[in-house]
């Protein structure tokens, strides 16, 4: 079977629950090839970095994508593990250095694919949302064009060569650099049923215990515009964590992370050992990002984490030269999932996600 033929057979495995990697069992057929993405390749029970290629246009440099294959001694399925497709997102960044000390391919079974900053030009400048290079918000853009702006090549290069090539994606975040964000997973239910349900359960083996129920996402492939949805509109399950922000890097929020994707490694069949799943997850059935009407200057009222009644003052912006412009209020009684924590406001921009929890459904 050719490499391809291979792992649409786990991913159809895994999909169908069965037991995922019976048909890998050794002594079957087939070889278990060298895995390659790019100029990268990893020969089986090794672990192999490497650097993709973005190259230049009129108007850009290109850039570059480092990355690694931990590509295990057995068969099983492609694991995509995408950090820093926001420039100033570290803890993913930082959960995945120390995942590629930690994972040993001679006892993995599948294949981990570690994209350690997607978005180069974001990182090195340290900008929010936006690429300094075309003033794109990467997470907008995919599934990318040939002949786009360098966020949007950049987006084909990561469909291309590592969403099309797994079974399984995460894309890691945290609050952005000017977020202070309580951890959660989106649970995103857009796809066939099998595949919201496989993301569904990799949501829970996570291990994060707040779960944003996401319906709204686009279901054309060709205008996913979301990484993880590009995933999804493609067949395979797909989660976006978020965890840590404002731009810090502390060990609460990295840990948060390594856990949860070894909890997704045991959940997989990929690892014998790891975490159980969540065992009290709160699905976040209703939630709304709160934006600004004005631009000026941000003055929070609540902390992330914290419980607001309908009309609970969410903060205020005023102009620069102090008047109040606005007061944003909880729309409906929930969580702050994420606030602004740095006074810099442009109008249309997020001040807060609110969510409604509700236990123990779904
Ligand atoms: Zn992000």
């Amino acid at each position: 079977m050719r490499r391809q033929d291979i792992s649409l057979v786990f991913r159809t495995a895994a999909l169908a629950g069965t037991a995922v990697f019976a048909a890998a069992a050794p002594g079957t057929a087939y070889a278990w090839q060298p895995f390659s993405i790019g100029p990268v390749t990893a020969a089986p029970g090794t672990t192999v970095s490497g650097t993709l290629t973005v190259p230049a246009r009129p108007g850009d440099e290109g850039t570059t994508i480092p990355i690694s294959i931990v590509h295990g001694a057995k068969p099983g399925p492609v694991l995509a593990l995408m950090a820093g497709v926001h420039g100033q997102e570290y803890t993913p960044v930082l959960a995945l250095q120390r995942l590629l000390k930690s994972l040993d391919a001679r006892t993995l079974t599948g294949t981990v694919v570690l994209v350690h900053v997607a978005n180069m030009p974001s990182y090195l400048a340290r900008t929010i949302y936006y690429s300094p290079a075309d003033g794109k918000n990467l997470n907008r853009v995919f599934p990318g064009r040939a002949d786009g702006t360098l966020s949007e090549r950049i987006a084909l290069v990561l469909t291309r060569e590592v969403i099309e090539r797994a079974t399984h994606v995460v894309d890691l975040h945290c609050g952005d650099g000017n977020e202070s964000l309580r951890p959660y997973t989106y649970w995103i239910t857009t796809g066939g049923p099998v595949v919201a349900d496989a993301g569904k359960q990799m949501a829970l083996a996570f291990g994060l215990d707040h779960i944003v129920v996401d319906r709204e996402r686009p279901s054309d492939p060709q205008a996913s515009v979301y990484l993880s949805n590009t995933a999804i509109t493609r067949g395979k399950p797909a989660l976006t964590i978020e965890s840590g922000g404002l731009a810090r890097t502390d060990e609460e929020s990295v840990a948060a992370i390594e856990r949860g994707i070894a909890g997704l490694l045991k959940h997989l069949g990929m690892r014998a050992d790891g975490p159980a799943p969540v065992a009290q997850p709160i699905w976040i059935e209703r939630s709304e990002v709160l934006r600004s009407s004005g631009t000026g200057i941000f003055y929070p009222a609540v902390e992330r984490g914290h419980t607001v009644a309908q009309g609970t003052l969410i903060g205020r912006v005023t102009d620069f030269h102090g008047r109040v412009l606005e007061e944003v209020r909880a729309p409906f009684p929930g969580e702050v999932l994420y606030g602004i924590g740095t006074p810099a406001i442009s109008k249309g921009e997020p001040v807060a996600f609110v969510g409604s929890a509700t236990a123990g459904q779904k």
